[in-house]
């Protein structure tokens, strides 16, 4: 079942129909409330909705729910952000095409035909760039400059290229994409994720090492046997709990990042039963 409406910052739920009425404690104009609202289903999951936690993609098929219109803001300057590249699209090269085979579908989001290579483009927080680019954090001493701490000596973190680069999920949802797109003709010998720094290059990214707004960052190939059973693995996990009815495992603590993601970020977790027992009274 889709979003019906959305939860409002003081807590109401009201269905989309309500809210663009008219409200009169209006959170965001008319155009972003509508661009938040729109559903995101073609049939069947899609491959990133596969790479999402499992119950949180259960929860939100099994039932009508409300957005966070604030929550969904991210999705939105992604989105917007797909379109211009897809108004710029040069000779050659395909964009923004849906293909489908047994088990999902997916839109890639761009090709260059001539060499073969597969991008995608996403918008990261500087910490997750950091972490794409396999920066790792190195203590290092320094001397206070200026101020009434000058001369006092301090540790702090040093972010530094030589760590393992994670681009797990990235390098899932592309591998899946070149398997797809070799079955529908158009064959990839090369991945390229280019990662843009939500916020810009503020003093925190540059914390964490990042010097640059925008990265090209290369993505290994994976075995097609590995690729193709991870994901006939997730989507069996979903149809399993859809038939059942059995709400499936509670997400792994890496998926609910600590139970921040729970408490702030899951569209579903008024419906799930870790979070009605540990945080709703
Ligand atoms: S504009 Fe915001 S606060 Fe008003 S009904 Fe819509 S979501 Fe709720
Ligand atoms: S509330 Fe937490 S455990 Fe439950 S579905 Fe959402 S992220 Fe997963």
């Amino acid at each position: 079942m889709p979003a019906i409406g959305f939860k409002c910052p003081n807590g109401d739920k009201v269905t989309f129909e309500q809210c663009f009425a008219g409200c009169d404690h209006q959170c965001m104009s008319l155009p972003a409330l509508k661009a938040t609202s729109q559903p995101h289903w073609f049939g069947k999951p899609s491959v990133t909705q596969l790479l999402a936690p499992t119950r949180i993609m259960y929860l939100q098929i099994m039932n009508d729910f409300y957005l966070n219109p604030h929550g969904s803001i991210a999705a939105m300057i992604g989105t917007s952000m797909h379109a211009i590249m897809e108004d710029n699209c040069p000779d050659g090269w395909i964009m923004e095409k849906r293909l489908e085979d047994d088990i999902t579908s997916g839109a890639f989001d761009a090709y260059d035909a001539t060499t073969k290579t597969l991008y995608d483009f996403k918008n990261y927080g500087a910490y997750k760039v950091s972490q794409v680019l396999g920066y790792k954090a190195r203590w290092v001493k320094r001397t206070v400059t200026r101020g009434k701490h000058a001369g006092e000596e301090r540790w702090e973190q040093k972010f530094e290229p030589g760590g393992v680069r994670h681009v797990h999920d990235v390098a899932l949802q592309m591998n899946y994409y070149r398997i797809l797109m070799g079955k529908h003709g158009y064959p990839v010998e090369k991945m390229m994720v280019q990662v843009f720094v939500r916020g810009g290059l503020d003093k925190t990214a540059k914390s964490y090492g990042v010097t640059q707004p925008t990265y090209l960052v290369p993505i290994n190939p994976i075995s097609d046997r590995w690729v193709r059973r991870y994901f006939e693995m997730k989507y069996k996990k979903l149809m399993d709990a859809v038939e059942s009815g059995v709400v499936p495992e509670v997400c792994k603590p890496v998926e609910r990042w600590n139970d921040r993601r729970c408490k702030d970020f899951c569209e579903v977790n008024e419906l799930c039963p870790y979070y009605q027992k540990n945080y709703m009274v």
